[in-house]
């Protein structure tokens, strides 16, 4: 699975939506930058993926 990148606003906790290019958040963050003068961020990024069971005899929470 692909990487994808948000930026999210240290001040205000604002984030933008997550995209598979980097700079498309950086550029999230200039822009909220922009218009709010917040000047702290955190750019992250993370990955989705299935979990798929492959044993299903295995039951964790079976009691
Ligand atoms: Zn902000």
């Amino acid at each position: 699975m692909a990487v994808r990148h948000f930026g999210k606003c240290l001040t205000c906790g604002e984030r933008s939506a997550d995209t598979a290019d980097a700079e498309d958040a950086q550029v999230w963050c200039l822009q909220h930058a922009g218009l709010t003068h917040h000047s702290g961020y955190e750019m992250s990024a993370f990955q989705y993926f299935n979990a798929t069971m492959t044993d299903p005899g295995i039951e964790p929470h079976a009691t």
